[in-house]
């Protein structure tokens, strides 16, 4: 059994800048994640936006937090290494009557504290977003872009370079407290702790009910996205968003351009039963599709190379509008802090939620800032490097010349580097979300066998036991036909 000050449940955005915040001080700390990687949730399945703080009610938590994170992610990126571009935002009007939620969003903008938000004619807009067609559009600058899971994984790598530990594969099924040492049960053994925090996204409330009966209940809804091919990356500069769907308590299907270049088309609403259905269907696709064309007529069908889905973690049911973050201490159970309802704009607001649960712990343990607190640097990629530094690398390593993924340009040395992470996630999935091996066109059906030779030459890893992304998702259950035959 080990022992720890501070455990969180949950390696999602907002568990990983908790443990990073926590991490500039002296204090033992652990991270149980249930999945493979770090972002094994909504924190790698959202549209990575870093929102500026229209949306949500002045003085609710939302607001005052996403407008704090907003502000946060310029020295993040810079000490984290990971891309932030400020592309701005668009919420276009497509008519007259549009108009009065603008100004409806620009007065909530202006009452949170976004600044320099501005209403642009239509003719305006189509000078900056020559294929958008509005009648006016709401101008937002603050807003940005970023990799969600690039972002998570770097908030967690940094973490443990200042001494967090993590723990993978680790599900947390059960909870008690006694003579304020909280025990943690785990399916890989009993920790002990002095203080909880449950950041377990999805799971707030299945934790929260380990040790008293929650007020509240979970709606899980769906947001699917298509992933359009980076060769129309011409199409827009900026985000493109509608006026909000208010009933659903969402942003609407909005088009989102990536970091790395794609544009995203989603995400769709839909309230469904089952927290762990990541599906996507055919029939979301053609609505996203049909939807995203009336933003933009010059859409091309056959630009649609990927689909995937987020679940959206809502403590208010369809037609309930939106609720506000509860960062709470648990009822019954002093020291357990519950995370609920961390919805959109929760990957913005995740740095400013990390500073305030770390002020709740320092009012419960003596925080002492260490003094060799280390940041980050990232390697640049292959595909970022002139010819000349590629030559020199090529120089010095031959395995900088293989190409593995030929889609995203990933060498043989930076697959290498991905699957020798620092916290030891070893599936499919870690390292495309390290170096993009198997992000492109054809979307790993080259480099995939590639990367698993490399699993079992450079990590003795048996082929049986190599998985995509999950613990239980082997790739390899048997052999189609015999070698002999
Ligand atoms: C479709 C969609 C679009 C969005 N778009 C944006 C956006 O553009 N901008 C923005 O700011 N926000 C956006 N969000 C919101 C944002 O993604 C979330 O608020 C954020 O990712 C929540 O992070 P989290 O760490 O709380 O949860 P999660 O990322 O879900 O992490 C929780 C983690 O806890 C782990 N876990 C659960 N139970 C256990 C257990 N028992 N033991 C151990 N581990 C456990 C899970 O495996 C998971 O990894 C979007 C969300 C969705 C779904």
């Amino acid at each position: 059994m080990r022992n720890f000050e501070v455990a969180i449940i949950g390696g999602g955005v907002v568990g990983c800048a908790i443990a990073r915040e926590l991490s500039k001080y002296d204090v033992r700390v652990v991270v149980f994640e249930a999945g493979s990687d770090v972002a094994s949730g909504a924190s790698k399945a959202n549209s990575g936006v870093i929102h500026s703080g229209i949306n949500s009610p002045p003085s609710s938590l939302k607001a005052i937090l996403c407008v704090e994170g907003n502000k946060m992610f310029p020295l993040l990126s810079e000490e984290l290494s990971f891309p932030v571009k400020w592309t701005g935002k668009f919420v276009i009007a497509k008519n007259e009557e549009e108009v009065d939620e603008l100004e409806r969003l620009m007065e909530t903008g202006i009452k949170n504290g976004v600044e320099n938000l501005e209403i642009k004619e239509g003719d305006e807009v189509k000078k900056l977003e020559p294929n958008i067609s509005c009648f006016s559009a709401l101008w937002i600058p603050t807003a940005g872009i970023t990799s969600p899971y690039e972002f998570t994984i770097a908030l967690a790598e940094n973490a443990v370079e200042n001494g967090v530990s993590f723990l993978l594969e680790t599900e947390v099924n059960g909870l008690n407290k006694k003579n304020d040492i909280f025990s943690i049960k785990t399916n890989r053994g009993e920790f002990k702790a002095d203080i909880v925090i449950n950041a377990s996204g999805l799971n707030c409330r299945k934790i929260v009910s380990m040790v008293e009966e929650p007020d509240f209940d979970i709606y899980p809804c769906r947001g699917e996205y298509l992933v359009l091919d980076k060769n129309y990356r011409y199409l827009i500069n900026s985000m493109i968003y509608p006026v909000p769907v208010k009933e659903m308590g969402v942003l609407g299907v909005h088009l989102t351009p990536t970091i790395e270049g794609n544009i995203l088309i989603g995400p769709s609403a839909e309230f469904i039963e089952d927290s762990s259905d990541i599906s996507t269907t055919r029939k979301m696709m053609k609505q996203l599709f049909h939807e995203a064309k009336e933003i933009l007529p010059s859409l091309p069908e056959k630009g649609v190379i990927n689909a995937y889905s987020g679940i959206r973690c809502k403590i208010s049911s369809a037609g309930e509008g939106l609720a506000d973050f509860r960062i709470e201490e648990s009822r019954n159970f002093r020291h357990m802090i519950n995370l609920i309802g961390i919805e959109s704009p929760g990957l913005t607001a995740s740095p400013a939620i990390a500073k305030r649960v770390v002020g709740m712990i320092s009012n419960i343990i003596d925080l002492r800032e260490k003094r060799d607190f280390k940041v980050r640097k990232r390697k640049k990629r292959f595909s970022e490097m002139s010819v000349e530094e590629k030559s020199i690398m090529i120089e010095k390593d031959k395995r900088w010349g293989r190409i593995v993924c030929r889609c995203e340009n990933v060498t043989e040395v930076e697959i290498i580097e991905a699957l020798s992470n620092i916290l030891g996630a070893k599936t499919l999935s870690a390292v495309k979300y390290r170096c993009r091996a198997g992000m492109g066109r054809c979307q790993g059906g080259f480099c995939t066998q590639h990367i698993v030779r490399i699993m079992e030459k450079n990590f003795g890893m048996k082929i049986k036991d190599i998985k995509l992304k999950s613990p239980n998702s082997y790739m390899f259950c048997g052999k189609t036909r015999e070698e002999n035959e």
